[in-house]
């Protein structure tokens, strides 16, 4: 394999979509040279399969807004590659969305859901319909409208979407209500359902819960403990809530939180009741995060800035792509940050990375730290196929495992000649090998 012609004849082929060339060569740098270990890989043009979805499905979705007012948005399903398990990944609802950002997220989806060890394969959809300040019943005809096109691509042993930037419990049972009214079937054809139709206890935690299980085992790897550890977390949604409860629980302090509209610094730390009220302003639908520092005194809100300037041991970003660049991660490095732990997929910049790679800081990427999430979903999933409910406890000791096992992996792969773990390329490895080995196999389709 040469990856600069490899990218090159990619960047020919998709001009312009950024996001998704920086994720293929990102991982095509890590796994280059196992790759030529393998000569079965070249043989079988793996690189060349594995870098290109499987199909991509672009709709129209129209809907009539509370004025009466019709409008239009795109929805797309990238049904990326499912070598080892039906199409499986979320689906985002943000004005940002284009195909290159569903390709991006569709591509590290296989290889996060090959770590996960669940029989999964990668997809990821959405759309560009932006949530912010939408009503109740705006949001479900939308999600209805969506439904109405993406229910003949998707099925429980086909593909089976859920929840990302956007999309939570609300929308996933506005998606599934008219999933089962077209398809006439209940079944799990969603994940990140409510309890009472099929969904799994520990779901809406498990993405921040498997986030702090993770990093927590990276600073036990080099004997450090997280307790008394300050903590910068971005966003403030569902991922970021899930981390913070569980790095509270574990006697970490979380400083900051942040938004569209700028972070929170809260030197006194996130509370119960603070981690709470996060929740209520994701409700609120506004997208902003100011009104925390008018509730709690001792929180402070910094207009149009990223968290990443203030002093911490760990950073955690929660909220989306390439909030984190080679800037801020200097900021962090010389602030004496120990372990960067991207929660968000691809978080970092490219920049970013090397900058805290070459400091031989802890860098923890998207695709492990954030595995819980899916792999959460991959549980569910069995749980509706047997149609029962685990315990909150049954869930969560799987969850754990899953996630010291992704470690481990990482570990695995991607620990250097003097020592240093590149857990980056541990898990571009790691999630590799498991989906062009079973390419391999199954032949030239
Ligand atoms: N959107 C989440 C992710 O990026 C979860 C996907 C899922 O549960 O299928 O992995």
């Amino acid at each position: 394999m040469n990856v600069a012609n490899l990218m090159m004849n990619l960047e020919q082929r998709h001009p312009g979509e950024v996001e998704y060339l920086q994720a293929v060569k990102e991982v095509l740098i890590s796994i280059e040279e196992v790759y030529n270990l393998h000569p079965e890989f070249e043989a079988n043009k793996i690189a060349e399969r594995i870098v290109e979805p499987d199909r991509i499905f672009t709709f129209k979705v129209a809907w009539v807004d509370d004025k009466g007012e019709i409008q239009v948005n795109i929805g797309y399903r990238v049904q990326f590659n499912n070598a080892i398990g039906p199409y499986k990944g979320g689906l985002r609802f943000h004005a940002s969305v284009t195909v290159s950002t569903l390709k991006f997220l569709g591509f590290e989806q296989t290889f996060k859901n090959a770590l996960t060890t669940l029989p999964l394969g990668g997809g990821k959809g959405g759309s560009d319909f932006n949530p912010r300040g939408k009503s109740d019943g705006e949001i479900m005809r939308f999600c209805q409208a969506f439904m109405l096109e993406l229910w003949q691509y998707i099925g429980p042993q086909t593909d089976v979407p859920a929840g990302d930037i956007g999309v939570g419990a609300r929308e996933i049972g506005y998606l599934y209500g008219m999933y089962r009214k077209l398809a006439r079937e209940n079944t799990g054809v969603l994940t990140g359902k409510s309890m009472g139709f099929g969904g799994s206890l520990i779901r809406p935690e498990a993405t921040g819960f498997g986030a702090v299980y993770f990093v927590k085992r990276m600073l036990e790897n080099q004997g450090i403990s997280m307790e008394g550890k300050t903590i910068s977390v971005s966003g403030f949604g569902n991922v970021a809530w899930g981390a913070a409860l569980k790095a509270v629980e574990f006697g970490a302090k979380v400083v900051t939180i942040s938004g569209p509209d700028g972070f929170i610094y809260d030197p006194e730390g996130l509370d119960a009741e603070k981690i709470e009220y996060m929740l209520d302003l994701r409700a609120s639908n506004n997208d902003v995060v100011e009104p925390f520092a008018e509730r709690f005194p001792s929180a402070t809100f910094t207009k149009g800035a990223k968290p990443w300037s203030v002093k911490v041991d760990i950073a955690m970003p929660c909220a989306i792509q390439n909030e984190l660049n080679g800037d801020d991660a200097k900021m962090l490095i010389d602030n004496g940050a120990i372990c960067i732990a991207e929660v968000s997929n691809m978080g970092c910049t490219p920049e970013a990375i090397d900058a805290l790679i070459e400091a031989r800081v802890m860098y923890g990427p998207g695709k492990a730290v954030n595995a819980g999430g899916v792999a959460t979903s991959g549980l569910e999933m069995t749980q509706n196929a047997m149609k029962l409910n685990w315990t909150a406890e049954e869930v969560d000791a799987k969850l754990h495992q899953i996630m010291m096992s992704i470690h481990d992996a990482c570990v695995e792969y991607g620990t250097e000649a003097g020592g240093y773990i590149n857990y980056m390329k541990g898990a571009n490895i790691a999630g590799f090998i498991k989906v062009a080995k079973s390419m391999v196999e199954q032949g030239v389709v």
